[in-house]
């Protein structure tokens, strides 16, 4: 992305609290760019936040403290221990030393995980390789959409049993909590930790994410504007370009949630990705892999 076109994009959102994400790709191919956008941001005084989402595997201690002194909020890509992910992703030395730079300046990563057929039953281990790094605070799961890469064989590539994954989740939230009173570190589970702060204060937003609001602005090297990264490549959802008029925002909805109407978690849940729900042509919300993460980290957290 040209420097000029991240600019303009600041520039025209500039009177809103910002919670700018980096993502690719690889952002960090091209750190110097995150680098002067967030100088600029600072320089300005826009009010603003940061997050980066990477594999990690070009993390070197001058990014470390690049990372640190600017304060950005990182996810690092991770699919299991490293005989996993290096079937899976490859690179895996590289994301451990990266991770490692960041926990020798002390900065906290967060950890996604992409749950598919291939490392379904063996995410309970996660946690304990996660712990050995000691700057991990916690585990996201992650659905695959079909776009991009996951296009190829969606099927084949998510778990094809639900309760796989019903079972892998159990696991590693009594995993996190055995390590947490072995050690005192505790890794949160993102989806049970969600599950929890929605049943104890009664969070009854309807909302997933940004883009379910129409709040969530994606904009693409050359300037144009998607609500959602999962979307780029349907031009039902393009939104204009960055450097001229932008149309109006797109709230991601997902029209019909009657299947939902029996469940007990109804009050409470956001139910499914909207993009995945487009993206995979999901036709019954309780039937798909996003309700049985919503349910079972609902069951977890009232049974702690
Ligand atoms: S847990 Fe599943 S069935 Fe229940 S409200 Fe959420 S998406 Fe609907």
């Amino acid at each position: 992305m040209p420097y000029e076109t991240a600019i303009a994009a600041v520039e025209k959102f500039k009177e809103y609290p910002l919670k700018v994400q980096f993502a690719g790709g690889e952002p960090l191919l091209n750190f110097s760019l995150v680098c002067r956008i967030i100088d600029y941001i600072e320089k300005h005084n826009y009010v603003a936040t940061f997050q980066l989402q990477t594999n990690g595997t070009l993390i070197d201690e001058s990014i470390a403290k690049g990372l640190k002194k600017r304060r950005v909020a990182l996810g690092v890509s991770l699919d299991g221990q490293p005989q996993i992910n290096e079937w899976l992703r490859g690179g895996t030395k590289l994301t451990v030393n990266g991770i490692r730079n960041l926990a020798n300046q002390n900065v906290k990563v967060n950890v996604n995980t992409v749950v598919t057929a291939y490392n379904v039953k063996e995410l309970h281990k996660l946690p304990d390789f996660v712990l050995y790094f000691g700057n991990v605070a916690g585990i996201g799961l992650d659905l695959l959409r079909s776009a991009g890469r996951g296009k190829k064989d969606i099927n084949g590539i998510c778990p094809s049993e639900p309760e796989e994954l019903r079972k892998a989740m159990i696991m590693m939230h009594h995993r996190c909590e055995d390590l947490y009173h072995m050690t005192g570190v505790r890794i949160h589970l993102r989806e049970v930790s969600e599950a929890k702060q929605r049943l104890r204060f009664s969070q009854q937003t309807k909302e997933y994410c940004y883009a379910s609001c129409g709040r969530s602005i994606v904009i693409l090297p050359n300037g144009d504007v998607y609500p959602c990264g999962s979307l780029i490549e349907d031009e039902d959802y393009f939104m204009g370009n960055i450097h001229g008029e932008l149309l109006k925002p797109i709230a991601l909805k997902y029209k019909d949630r009657s299947s939902c109407t029996n469940c007990r978690y109804q009050v409470y849940c956001p139910g499914s990705c909207p993009s995945r729900i487009i993206t995979n042509q999901i036709v019954d919300i309780s039937d798909s892999l996003d309700c049985v993460m919503r349910k079972t980290a609902f069951e977890i957290t009232e049974k702690i």
